[in-house]
């Protein structure tokens, strides 16, 4: 039998048991662990990597826990705008959104880029039109209301400051951003990823989650990868490209060369956050340098695992 892998993950940041209510544990681990199954259903049942990374990352957005789709931060303006983009590893095909309001489910708004315009990149009003031509779901503002968001974006508004999704003290960062990235049995690779950004974000701020090679990235030779963290230092050290860069120019492995992005290369600029990474083998790997990282995955194996934090309690 071929081979399958799917891994996913739900931000990285200041993620500590100690923080934490078995009841929301309990929440984050059943959400996850909800995605973590519809992708691979899809797999299993050999369909293809991108299927699975969408539905997967759909599943996330549905959820109010997690900063994408329903779970999106405030911005300055009371409003949200999202970003997500989505990449197959074979012809490396890709779609990315920005700065997107209003619909349900940004992930499949992308993938529609991908496969039904001769772009890569919308952003702006020109997206909202194509996604109306394309029959997206939309949804009102009310959707996207949270209590403990908006009162995080209440203790900010009025500041210049701005702040990478929730956090109990001011001093804490998690980056709720979603993303899945897969293996199918044909051995194609893919990767999405979708996030609402950072509270208060202004002057149309867009993230390293929409962007190819920084956020997302998927190559059938070296590996599919989806980011999470302070979306400015994933950008300025394309992070995603750089992972498959170490394995395709330097021959390093999947866990040696996302270690070494996250771990030596990001903290070198003082960036901080996670990503996943699959790679034609079926191998997987989970990096970070915060505290914890919200994250999942399953391979054909039977191997899998739902999990949170990291080393510091
Ligand atoms: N990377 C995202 C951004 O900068 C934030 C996150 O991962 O939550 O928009």
């Amino acid at each position: 039998m071929s081979k399958y892998a799917i891994a996913i993950h739900g931000g990285a940041g200041t993620i500590l048991k100690s923080k934490m209510t078995a009841e929301k544990e309990e929440e984050y681990k059943t959400a996850l662990s909800e995605a973590l199954m519809i992708g691979e259903n899809i797999l299993k049942d050999k369909g293809t990597a991108i299927d699975a990374v969408e539905a997967a990352v759909r599943s996330l957005e549905d959820c109010h826990l997690f900063n994408a789709g329903k779970g999106s931060v405030f911005n300055s303006k009371g409003g949200h705008e999202m970003d997500a983009s989505i990449m197959e590893g074979k012809m490396k095909n890709a779609g990315a959104v920005a700065t997107v309001t209003g619909v349900k489910n940004p992930i499949t708004l992308a993938r529609k880029v991908m496969e039904k315009s001769d772009h890569v990149f919308l952003v702006g009003e020109g997206v909202e039109e194509f996604a109306r031509l394309h029959n997206l779901e939309f949804v009102d503002n009310d959707y996207f209301y949270d209590e403990f968001r908006f009162n995080q974006w209440q203790e900010i508004k009025d500041s210049d400051s701005f702040q990478l999704d929730h956090s109990d003290e001011k001093k804490e960062q998690k980056f709720g951003t979603v993303g899945a990235v897969a293996l199918d049995m044909e051995g194609n690779l893919a990767a999405a990823t979708s996030t609402g950004g950072m509270t208060n974000k202004k002057f149309g701020r867009i993230g390293d989650s929409s962007i190819i090679g920084a956020g997302t990235y998927a190559n059938n030779d070296t590996c599919a990868i989806s980011c999470t963290g302070s979306g400015e230092f994933f950008i300025r050290n394309v992070v995603a490209y750089d992972v498959s860069c170490l394995m395709e120019f330097k021959g390093m492995s999947l866990a040696d060369a996302s270690d070494e992005v996250i771990n030596k290369r990001l903290l070198e600029i003082n960036g901080d956050g996670g990503l996943i990474a699959v790679d034609a083998n079926g191998n997987v790997a989970l990096p970070f340098n915060t505290e914890g990282m919200y994250r999942a995955y399953a391979k054909s194996n039977g191997e899998s695992a739902v999990e949170i934090y990291g080393d510091k309690k």
